[in-house]
Parts: structure tokens; sequence; C-alpha cells
């Protein structure tokens, strides 16, 4: 692959960039996968290996919560190979550069459709987890949401219940399953967000899946710019007035690079000599 550190493309998303006051992030399974995370499908992906989730799980899971997390408890016990790669995984350089880039000013928010907390870890703080993040746990009632090493849970008393005052509504995984509505405060959050984005960036996303493609769909719509980083052509591409074709994990942090050379660029101007008092 030819550097894009250099290409007209880079210099034109940082323009985008820098223009911009509301830049959101719609951050996908490639930037998992980077990590070495297993996909879900695709050869050796999760459902592939194991079959793809009953499409009534919340179903299910509504039916009778105590069995549920019979099985989570043991599952958490028995930690499979699946669970260990996911645990295993670190934060890679493109989650980095992604937090950067929020420090930095040049991003306002990042709405993530992955569930493996890498994104936190990396120390994004304006972070909307769409479809929920496997190491929290979140109430079905008010949409309270712990990180399960805060929120102990007694075998003999299942499901748990919500800690907070007057709800006490059962306790599930902040994973959205399938036949889960998603959280109405998270898509509250990503329509606002969105709502207020004069710049889009889609990364590491096939943008199949719905709700999370639309928001950058409906954005370029109304005539917000799209920068698209995948290695892949996708949905998107024909609508992203930027392509930045490569793995997030390199492409992003030459973006990261290139938006703080330029922020340094400008601050150099503004502090030269002769200037100041
Ligand atoms: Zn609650």
């Amino acid at each position: 692959m030819s550097s894009d550190a250099d290409s007209p493309s880079l210099a034109h998303a940082v323009a985008l960039i820098a223009a911009a006051r509301h830049a959101v992030v719609l951050a996908g399974a490639g930037m998992s996968k980077e990590s070495g995370i297993p996909t879900f499908r695709g050869d050796g992906g999760l459902w592939t290996v194991r079959g793809e989730p009953p499409l009534n799980q919340y179903e299910t899971f509504s039916a009778d919560p105590r069995r549920w997390w019979e099985r989570r408890l043991e599952q958490e016990r028995s930690a499979d190979e699946f669970a260990t790669a996911i645990e295993s995984a670190e934060p890679n350089a493109g989650h980095r550069a992604l937090a950067d880039l929020e420090a930095m000013g040049a991003i306002a928010h990042v709405i993530s459709q992955n569930i493996d907390d890498l994104h936190r870890r990396a120390g994004q703080r304006s972070l909307t987890e769409i479809h929920g993040n496997r190491t929290w746990m979140r109430c079905i009632v008010c949409e309270s949401r712990w990180p399960r090493a805060e929120f102990p849970v007694d075998p003999e008393a299942l499901p748990p219940r919500c800690a907070q005052p007057g709800c006490g509504g059962i306790v599930k995984g902040d994973t959205v399953m399938f036949g889960e509505p998603i959280p109405p405060s998270a898509l509250r959050r990503c329509a606002e967000e969105s709502a207020r984005a004069d710049l889009f960036l889609s990364v590491g996303t096939s943008a199949v899946v719905y709700p999370a493609a639309q928001y950058p769909i409906a954005a370029a719509q109304r005539g917000v710019p799209l920068i698209e980083i995948n290695p892949e052509p996708t949905p998107l591409t024909p609508l992203a007035a930027v392509v930045l074709r490569g793995p997030s994990g390199e492409v992003l942090p030459a973006l990261a690079a290139a938006v703080r050379a330029l922020q340094d660029r400008g601050s150099a101007a503004r502090t030269s000599p002769g200037e100041d008092d």
C-alpha cells in the first residue's frame, strides 16, 4: 500500500477537520479487528463457529432473566477462547489516535458500534456505544449503567436488580441483544450529536448495520462532508468527500499527526516573537 501520509487526500481530510466545529465519528468492527478481536461473521468469526444468536434473544432473556444470568455467570467462570481474545485485546494505534483527535479538539464525539470497551480504555471521553459495552451492566428500566467489576452479583439472588432508589428494574449485560431495542438514551445522544455535526468520519465500518449507518448517510444527504477511512469500499464511499483507504490503525495516526502539525504551526504563528504583549 502506498503511504497516505503525504497524499492530497490526507491534506483534504486535514483541511475539512480544521474547518469543522463539531466533527462526529462513526466507528465500526474494523477497529476492533485490528486489536485482534474476532469478528462476528466471516472465517473464524464468533457466529460462524458458534452459530448466529437467535433473533429472539431478548425475548428469551425477558421470559427467564434468571436463566440468562446463570449462563452468564457460568461463561464468566469458564472464559472460552473468544472471551479470552476479547479480554486480552488492547486499544490499538487507531483507538489512541481517535482519542488524541478528541483531546486536540479536532473531533467532538464518537458513535461506536463496538462493544469491547477499547475506545474508553484509549481515553475517548465523548462516546456513545450504540450496541452497548460488554464490560458494563444496564438496568432495563432506567438505563443506569455500571462497569461489571463495580456491580456485585449474588448468584443466590438472580436476576440482579437496579440499585437506583425507587427503581429495582432487572439488570442485564449492556450489550444490545438481538430483538432488544437500542436504549433510547443512546439513540437520543446519537441523533443530537449527528444533528450538530458539520463533518462526519466513518472509520472501519462497512456501514450496513442500522440505525448506526443512517447517521453519516443522513448527514451527507444534508451536505455535511464525509471522510471515509476503511480498507475496502462501502455503501458510504459514493457519498464521501474524501476516502482514505487503509486500516484505521495506520490512517488515523497519520491523520492525527497531520492535524497536530497544522495546530502547532497555527499556535507558533500566534506566539511568534514580537506579537506578544
Ligand atoms: Zn434502574
